[in-house]
């Protein structure tokens, strides 16, 4: 297969596997799929944006690499070699539409994407390195590995040794907003995840010159939707104060959800719902909504 028909098909066999398999659900006793259809970018594995992202985020975060040194210890290997496979997993429209009605709290739909949907998300993740691994290519989700960790960023405050945010930024799937999320062609409501694979596959254009240019707030100095929806005023033109948020998210939100829907979990998502760039790259004309 050429470097594109292969693409073609690890594309389409993460939408093959959101759209049938089962473990795509709430679980809320309904059969309800977490997420829509997927989006899916590719970025290669030397790309001089993960150096970039040491700068950036800190020197604690992979390269391609790098993470796959700690997968396969001792294999050689070259950024060349490498292609990262990056995909958004977008909140359905329902529960997108609840989570507008909020104001201080998560829907439970929201809350139950988060918990149930990343749990989703982590099969995706085993089930792409398993259908790769067995065509004969060495693959792995960097999340996945047991040497992943939440670290402190001096410029980010809480940030991880592989931010999926970053990776899909790399793979041309969107650029961040004021609130810190990821704006992509379906919006910010969404999750992301990736697999590293040892296999050279063609990058995907990144349509952008700037990595805040989908944000009216960065792009047009209008907007600033996400702050007035934050219960919790964790967002500014500074941007996103993550300790804020966090406090928020737990015990706030996770005592929430526990007495409300009947399970451990939490959430929130206010600033991804409600705002121009819920679904969609904004235009000027949005910020009227
Ligand atoms: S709501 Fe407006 S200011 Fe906030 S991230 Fe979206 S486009 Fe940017
Ligand atoms: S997730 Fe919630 S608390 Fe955190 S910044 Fe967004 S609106 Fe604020």
């Amino acid at each position: 297969m050429s470097q594109k028909e292969t693409a073609k098909w690890i594309e389409e066999e993460v939408r093959e596997f959101v759209s049938s398999s089962g473990e795509n659900s709430l679980q809320s006793g309904r059969p309800e799929p977490a997420f829509a259809e997927p989006l899916i970018g590719i970025a290669r594995g030397d790309d001089p944006l993960f150096q970039d992202f040491k700068d950036h985020v800190g020197s604690f975060h992979w390269t391609p690499a790098e993470a796959f040194g700690l997968a396969f210890p001792g294999e050689e290997i070259r950024g060349e070699d490498l292609s990262v496979i990056s995909w958004v997993l977008p909140q359905t429209r329902e529960t997108r539409e609840d989570n507008r009605q909020q104001v201080r709290y998560p829907a439970e739909r929201w809350a139950r994407a988060r918990i149930y949907g990343e749990q989703f998300n982590v099969a995706l993740r085993e089930q792409l390195v398993r259908t790769l691994s067995n065509q004969g290519y060495q693959a792995l989700a960097p999340m996945l590995l047991s040497q992943w960790q939440r670290r402190d960023s001096e410029k980010y405050g809480f940030a991880s040794t592989w931010s999926e945010r970053h990776v899909a930024f790399a793979a041309g799937l969107g650029t961040f907003g004021l609130c810190a999320g990821l704006i992509t062609p379906v919006g910010k409501a969404m999750r992301l995840g990736s697999v590293i694979v040892r296999l050279r596959l063609e990058p995907s254009p990144r349509p952008y010159e700037d990595h805040r240019q989908y944000c009216l707030f960065y792009s047009q100095g209008t907007c600033g939707k996400c702050m007035d929806r934050c219960p919790v005023g964790a967002i500014t033109r500074q941007g996103k104060d993550k300790n804020k948020c966090v406090q928020h998210l737990r015990p706030g939100t996770s005592e929430y959800v526990k007495a409300n829907f009947g399970f451990d979990g939490y959430g929130c998502g206010l600033c991804q719902t409600k705002v121009p760039c819920e679904s969609k790259i904004p235009v000027k004309e949005d910020v009227s909504l």
